[in-house]
């Protein structure tokens, strides 16, 4: 039995006394409800007060107990229908319709945060501060983090949470004003670019960290002033050795806050969206999936782009790890259409549980479209 489920906001429910029906309609059996997030800007087709939400800075939509939190606090929302408890109130309209609801926790990804306390945040080799990231390698990012899953695990009797940015956020930022593409800057240079030297990093590199910056600029400059290409992989660029240390500094940093967001998780199920390459830095964590320690009790692996890579990637770590795997599908994307066929095929090629982005955000026709992959996919 295949469990399907659909990403939502918490606007999309509380002050909309028929959005839970509505989502059950889906057929869905899950909500993957927003309980930490960044900012965005949203529309709310159906809410009887509000058509679009712009949530101007990241926030918790837990109950925000102040005494629980040293260094950094998460904010509360000041947008849509305000509400002390906006996840519990949404969490509970879910319930009382028969939906399960997941918490979907955004962990590293704050700009608030970032501008308010850069020292935490992700500097790259410019020694340019990224406030939207912050760095898991800080002892204060990490703890504001575990906070976050404990508040949740503690205040709300919710079955799992799903983990996004659950490691470094890197140069990738969709942020509404972005004017970076016209660059053209390699997959490798963007990586390189989203390096995290900031003191936390450097310490634990176990590298030249000052000959890793100069090294660095000199390959990204190259390519971005001469058309250089900077190679394909970190390897490539930077010596199979420095490579292998910045692995092993991802590898023991997000596996040290996956165990112990874990062990503060109890018997919750914690989903990782992951991308199984540690090479990759954004909110689908990049880790090797084989071998990865702790296993949590998923990989969400992220299905938005073409079908065919899409398909490939998914049988691809079904191959290398035993751990369940929950596909993340674009239903707002370009061929929503297509979605059942799609969902059917990732399910057979390794997937055993399906999640809809979004449904507060997806039009009728992609509602309709999530209705009946979630039919035929069974
Ligand atoms: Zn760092």
């Amino acid at each position: 039995m295949v469990r399907h489920g659909a990403f939502a906001y918490t606007w999309d429910l509380v002050g909309d006394p028929s959005a839970a029906a509505r989502f059950a309609d889906l057929g869905i059996d899950t909500v993957t409800l927003q309980a930490a997030y960044h900012s965005v800007r949203a529309t709310t087709a159906w809410h009887p007060a509000h058509r679009i939400v712009h949530a101007n800075h990241a926030a918790a939509y837990f109950r925000i107990r102040p005494e629980r939190w040293r260094g950094l606090r998460p904010l509360a929302p000041n947008w849509a229908v305000d509400d002390g408890d906006r996840f519990g109130t949404a969490s509970a309209a879910l319930t009382a319709v028969g939906l399960r609801t997941e918490a979907w926790v955004v962990l590293t990804h704050s700009s608030v945060l970032g501008r308010s306390a850069p020292q935490y945040a992700v500097i790259n080799a410019y020694d340019e501060v990224m406030s939207y990231a912050l760095c898991p390698a800080q002892a204060a990012v990490r703890d504001y983090a575990l906070t976050t899953v404990q508040e949740i695990c503690e205040q709300y009797d919710v079955p799992a949470l799903m983990l996004e940015a659950c490691g470094w956020l890197g140069f990738e930022h969709a942020s509404q004003h972005e004017k970076t593409a016209g660059a053209d800057l390699s997959a490798c240079a963007r990586d390189l670019l989203s390096l995290c030297v900031c003191p936390a990093c450097a310490e634990r590199l176990g590298l030249d960290v000052l000959q890793l910056k100069a090294d660095l600029r000199r390959i990204v400059d190259r390519e971005l002033q001469e058309g250089v290409r900077a190679g394909t992989s970190l390897a490539e660029a930077l010596g199979s050795e420095r490579a292998e240390a910045i692995y092993r500094h991802r590898r023991e940093v997000i596996s040290g806050l996956v165990r112990e967001a874990a062990s503060l998780a109890g018997d919750r199920d914690l989903l990782l969206m992951a991308t199984d390459d540690p090479q990759v830095t954004g909110p689908d964590v990049g880790v090797e999936l084989a071998g990865f320690e702790p296993a949590p009790a998923a990989y969400v692996l992220k299905c938005w782009d073409d079908e065919e890579p899409a398909i490939a990637r998914m049988k691809a770590a079904a191959a290398r790890t035993e751990v369940p795997l929950v596909a993340n599908v674009n239903a707002v994307g370009e061929h929503s259409s297509e979605l059942p066929a799609l969902a059917a095929r990732l399910v057979a090629a390794g997937a055993s549980e399906v999640r809809y982005y979004h449904a507060g955000l997806a039009s009728p026709a992609r509602q309709a479209a999530i209705r009946a992959a979630v039919q035929e996919v069974t």
